[in-house]
C-alpha cells in the first residue's frame, strides 16, 4: 500500500503552499500562493499521488484525463477555473481556483436541507454551469453529488472535481454512448445499472441533479440505489413518483412537479436541459441572484445557509437522545453509526488536518469569567473562537441574529476570503484528562472501540514527544452509517494557545450528510465540555 507524507510534496518554484485544504482519495488539496505576490492572491493545488491511485488500479492516463477534460472547460463563473498542472514521477498536481467558501455539503442540515430559495439559486447555477458543459464542452461530469460541489468568497457554486468526467460528443458531432457503471451509487441514473445497455452519459447527469435538488430540499438522499430492490426507490416508481411519505413530504408542489421531470427512469423521458431551463421554477427570480445570475447579497446568503444548521445541546434532545440509545433502536438514525469490524481505534500524533482558520476581529463574550477579570489569553481565545462561524450551530435562536450579524460582517471582512472553513468542528479549553475522557465515552457510546485508553495512550505520547509538540492529535476513525455505507475521517485534536483546543471532525469519504449526524451525535455526548460563545 503506498503511502506518502507532507515531505514528499513536490517543490514549486516560486510558490509558497500553505494550509491542507482537503483529503481527496489519493491525495490532498493545500492552499498556495506565489511569492512575493499579494497576500489575496491565494490558489489551491490538489496533488495526486500516483502510486496510491495505481494501487487502486487507475493509471496515470486516467489521472490525465481529469486534467485535461478539467482544462478544456473551466470557463465559465460556476465551473472550478483550472489554472495550470504539471506531474513528478510521484505527483500530478493541478493549479485550481481557491474556492474560499468551502463545501457545499458542509452547509446542509441532514434531515432538513437548505431553503428553498437556496435551493433554487443553486439549482439554476447548477443547470447553467451542465448546460455550458453539456452544449459548449460535449463533457459529462458524471459525479455531480455535493461533495464536488464548492463555494467561491461569494457563495456562489462551483462544480468540481473531474475525475469521473468524459466526452459524450466525438468532433464530428456524433454521440458517443457510455457501457460502464460509474458514479456513486445514490445518485447514480437507474440505465447506468442496466447491464450490458449502453447509455447517454450526459442524461445520467440530469438524474444526478435531481437527486442533489432532493438532497438540497430535505436533507437526506431520496433513496440509496436506484434499482427495484430499494424499497424507496421502488415506491417511487410504482406510485409514478406520486409520493407523499417520509421525507417526500418535505417537497413543495413547483419542486415536486420539476423532480418528478427530472426522476424519470426512462432516459428518453427524461426533461432535458431546454426543458428544465424553461420550468417556471428555473425562470421565477431569485433574491440571491443579480442579473447575471450571480450572488448579489453574500452576507445574507451565508447568514440564511448557517441558521439552518444547529447542533441542539438542549436537556430534552439529550434524553430522547440517551433514551433512543438504552431502546437501543436499530433504525434510529442517529444512533445507528458502527464502527467496521475490526478496526479498532487509537489516538495517534499528527494529522493530515485541515488547520485552524481564525484570526480578526472579535466580539464580546462573558461566559469563562466577568470580563473585568479575564486574563489577556482568555480574551484572545475568546476573541479568536467567537470569529469561527462554526459556533454559530450551537447557539440558540434568540442570540442567533446578533451573534451572526457580528460574525458575518467580520468573517466576510477578514477570513472567508482565505479559508474555507469547515463546520464539524467545536472548542473546549478543558483539560486533556477530561476532554479525552468524555470524548472515548461518547465515540464508544457510538459504538467505537480503542486499542487503548485515550488518556493513557495521549500520556504516552505527550513523554515521548514533550508536551510542545505532541499536538496535533488525530484519531482515525471507520465506521459503518446507519445505511450500509462507510464512513471514514478523523477526529483531529488542535492546540490552539494554552487549554483551548479545538476538536475537528474531518470526513475522508462516505455521506457526508452522514458524517455531519456523526458529529452532531458526538456533540451532544460531549456538551458538557464544548466553550460555546455567550
Ligand atoms: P474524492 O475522489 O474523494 O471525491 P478527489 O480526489 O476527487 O476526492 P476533490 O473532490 O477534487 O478530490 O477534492 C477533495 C476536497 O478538497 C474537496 O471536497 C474540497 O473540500 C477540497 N478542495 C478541492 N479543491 C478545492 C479548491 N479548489 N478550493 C477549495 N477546496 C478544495
Ligand atoms: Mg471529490
Amino acid at each position: 500500500m503506498s503511502t506518502f507524507c507532507e515531505e514528499d510534496l513536490p517543490k514549486i518554484k516560486d510558490v509558497i503552499i500553505g494550509e491542507t485544504i482537503g483529503q481527496g482519495s489519493f491525495g490532498i488539496v493545500k492552499s498556495a500562493r506565489i511569492k512575493d505576490s499579494n497576500q489575496n492572491n491565494i490558489f489551491a493545488i490538489k496533488f495526486i499521488h500516483l502510486p496510491s491511485a495505481n494501487d487502486k488500479g487507475i493509471t496515470e492516463r486516467e489521472i490525465s484525463r481529469e486534467v485535461s477534460i478539467h482544462m478544456k472547460c473551466s470557463n465559465h463563473p460556476n465551473i472550478l477555473k483550472f489554472i495550470d498542472c504539471n506531474v513528478t514521477n510521484k505527483f500530478l498536481w493541478m493549479v485550481l481556483e481557491m474556492a474560499d467558501g468551502g463545501d457545499l455539503f458542509d452547509k446542509i442540515e441532514p434531515d432538513y436541507g437548505v431553503d428553498s430559495h437556496i435551493a433554487q439559486f443553486y439549482f439554476q447555477q447548477l443547470i447553467r454551469a451542465l448546460d455550458y458543459l453539456h452544449n459548449t464542452c460535449g463533457i459529462a461530469h458524471r459525479d455531480i453529488k455535493p461533495e464536488n460541489i464548492l463555494l467561491d468568497k461569494d457563495g456562489n457554486l462551483k462544480l468540481a472535481d473531474f475525475g469521473l468526467a468524459s466526452s459524450f460528443k466525438r468532433k464530428d458531432g456524433t454521440m458517443r454512448l457510455s457501457h460502464d457503471q460509474r458514479g456513486s451509487p445514490p445518485y447514480m441514473a437507474p440505465e447506468i445499472l442496466t447491464l450490458n445497455s449502453p447509455y447517454h452519459a450526459n442524461i445520467t447527469d440530469i438524474w444526478s441533479v435531481g437527486v442533489l435538488l432532493f438532497v438540497l430540499l430535505a436533507g437526506q438522499v431520496p433513496w440509496e440505489l436506484p434499482v427495484n430492490e430499494d424499497s424507496d426507490y421502488n415506491a417511487f416508481i410504482k406510485n409514478n413518483g406520486n409520493i407523499n411519505a417520509g421525507p417526500w413530504s418535505k417537497i413543495k408542489l413547483d419542486q415536486l412537479n420539476l423532480l418528478r421531470k427530472i426522476l424519470h427512469s426512462d432516459p428518453s423521458k427524461r426533461a432535458t436541459l431546454t426543458t428544465l431551463k424553461s420550468h417556471r421554477w428555473f425562470l421565477k427570480k431569485n433574491m440571491y441572484a443579480n442579473s447575471k445570475g450571480l450572488c448579489k447579497d453574500p452576507d445574507l446568503l451565508l447568514k440564511n445557509l448557517l441558521s439552518n444548521l444547529h447542533v441542539s445541546l438542549t436537556n430534552e434532545n439529550y434524553e430522547i437522545f440517551t433514551q433512543n440509545m438504552n431502546n437501543d433502536n436499530a433504525h434510529n438514525k442517529v444512533i445507528s453509526t458502527q464502527p467496521v469490524t475490526n478496526d479498532l481505534a487509537e489516538l495517534m500524533h499528527g494529522s493530515n488536518s485541515i488547520s485552524n482558520d481564525n484570526d480578526g476581529p472579535f466580539i464580546s463574550h462573558t461566559q469563562v469569567k466577568n470580563k473585568s477579570i479575564m486574563t489577556q489569553q482568555e480574551n484572545n481565545w475568546i476573541q479568536y473562537i467567537n470569529n469561527d462561524i462554526a459556533n454559530l450551530q450551537f447557539i440558540n435562536e434568540d442570540n442567533m441574529t446578533y451573534l451572526q450579524s457580528q460574525l458575518i460582517s467580520n468573517t466576510h471582512k477578514k477570513k472567508l476570503l482565505f479559508n474555507p472553513v469547515k463546520l464539524t468542528k467545536f472548542y473546549t479549553i478543558h483539560s486533556m484528562n477530561i476532554l479525552l475522557t468524555i470524548l472515548e465515552q461518547a465515540l464508544e457510546l457510538s459504538g467505537v472501540k480503542f486499542k487503548s485508553e485515550l488518556y493513557e495512550n495521549f500520556l504516552k505520547l505527550e513523554d515521548k514527544l514533550g508536551p510542545k509538540n505532541v499536538f496535533p492529535l488525530a484519531i482515525n476513525l471507520k465506521l459503518s452509517d446507519c445505511r450500509g455505507g462507510t464512513l471514514s475521517g478523523l477526529v483531529s485534536i488542535i492546540n490552539y494557545e494554552g487549554e483551548l483546543k479545538i476538536i475537528q471532525f474531518e470526513r475522508k469519504s462516505g455521506d457526508p450528510l452522514e458524517w455531519r449526524r456523526f458529529f452532531k451525535k458526538i456533540a451532544l455526548l460531549c456538551r458538557d465540555i464544548i466553550l460555546i460563545p455567550n
